[in-house]
């Protein structure tokens, strides 16, 4: 590099991480700014002007407060810089528009009935789009589109391989979509967005090193952040931790194999064994039925204690920080998390289960929603003068 070119190369990467901190952290002080990266306060002042002439932070007076000298103004990520993130499953589809600083500005679920062709599916999303933007008003600028699918997601290309659920196989997701609303377009798999969203804005923020495990009505799926970095493996489908072996002669699995985590922590099973309509398993994401039922309670031990095991393994591999554990997995942990921490202690090598935290998801329904918007932000926030 001349040394032209390396200044240039070094001035954008500042940009870079100055923008990420306001849109991660922020909102923060100039002051919070100059002490996390280590710059002088003169760059940092610069670097926050520059982002402020390209609309991308937003500098305010800092309220109250008053200490010794001139207060530090507060940079905020503007949220009026949007995303879309987009979510395909089984019975709807869910369209969201979302703010730099992970504001859901807008949400739009849209219920589909029988098999969801692709067609149809960008169809719903046009038209979930428009009308987030007219909700909205003039965005800022609009980074691009996201989109969680719930299946194997081949990141080169955003193609989907595989998505049982939806009956889809080998569609290039990505150049669809680019040809049709002519914005960039990532895509990626449902949980390992989620992750990504739990990992930035909720339960594992601050952790360099996290296994993340979701449970909906159609199987538990999952994510690891390792050193800080999500783990995406040769073609993108690292992460498919609900198909990790739990039970040597378990069920049999829709994946081909049996005794896979999905299949041994089930809703439709617990929802069975409450004497309920298992039809209705999505209802039950949040909290568990509350019954007197012995056959649930079993059925809670059961579930709780293949839950232990497969953490057991999974920590093994990963030696996290903290398992999060996100849909019907944090209600049942919430009914039985003495005995989900017993079970993952007497199963797994010790030492290895002796600092581990469990926690619980804290994004909600939104969660791979604002993951899916945080993929489409990562060009913009590696180089703000894109
Ligand atoms: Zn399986």
């Amino acid at each position: 590099l001349r040394a032209g070119s390396r200044n240039e190369h070094t001035h954008r990467r500042n940009l870079s991480v100055l923008l990420t901190l306001a849109h991660q952290r922020g909102p923060l002080s100039r002051a919070d700014l100059t002490r996390a990266t280590g710059l002088n306060r003169s760059t940092v002042g610069a670097l926050v002007a520059e982002l402020t002439d390209l609309d991308l932070v937003n500098e305010a007076p800092s309220p109250g407060n008053r200490t010794v000298g001139r207060p530090s103004p507060i940079v905020t990520a503007n949220p009026g810089v949007v995303a879309f993130g987009v979510n395909p499953d089984i019975d709807a589809v869910v369209v969201s528009l979302v703010g730099l600083g992970g504001v859901v500005h807008g949400r739009k679920r849209i219920e589909t009935d029988g098999e969801l062709s692709v067609d149809h599916a960008l169809d719903i999303m046009g038209d979930g789009m428009s009308q987030l933007l007219s909700d909205f008003g003039a965005p800022s600028r609009t980074a691009g589109i996201g989109v969680a699918v719930p299946g194997l997601v081949r990141a080169h290309g955003g193609i989907v391989t595989r998505a049982p659920h939806l009956t889809w196989a080998d569609v290039p997701l990505q150049s669809l979509i680019v040809e049709r609303t002519g914005l960039p377009t990532l895509v990626g798999n449902d949980a390992g967005l989620a992750m990504l969203a739990e990992s930035v804005f909720g339960a594992g923020r601050d952790l360099t090193d996290v296994v993340y495990l979701n449970g909906s009505a159609s199987g538990i799926g999952g994510g690891a952040l390792v050193g800080g970095v999500p783990l995406r493996g040769t073609d993108g489908y690292a992460g498919e931790l609900g198909h990790t072996l739990v039970t040597s002669d378990g069920i049999a699995c829709h994946c081909g194999r049996r005794g896979c985590l999905e299949t041994e922590v089930n809703l439709q099973r617990i929802l069975a064994a409450a004497g309920l309509d298992e039809h209705h398993a999505g209802e039950f994401l949040e909290h568990l039925p509350a019954s007197d039922s012995a056959a649930l309670s079993a059925e809670l031990d059961r579930a709780a204690d293949v839950l232990g095991h497969g953490i057991a393994n999974l920590i093994s591999v990963f030696n996290p920080q903290a398992v999060v554990l996100g849909g019907f997995l944090s209600a049942l942990y919430e009914e039985r998390a003495t005995r989900i921490h017993e079970t993952t202690r007497a199963d797994a090598f010790s030492p290895l289960a002796d600092q581990l935290r469990i926690e619980q998801a804290k994004l909600g329904e939104n969660v791979a929603l604002v993951g899916a918007a945080e993929l489409a932000f990562t060009p913009l926030l590696h180089d703000p003068l894109m």
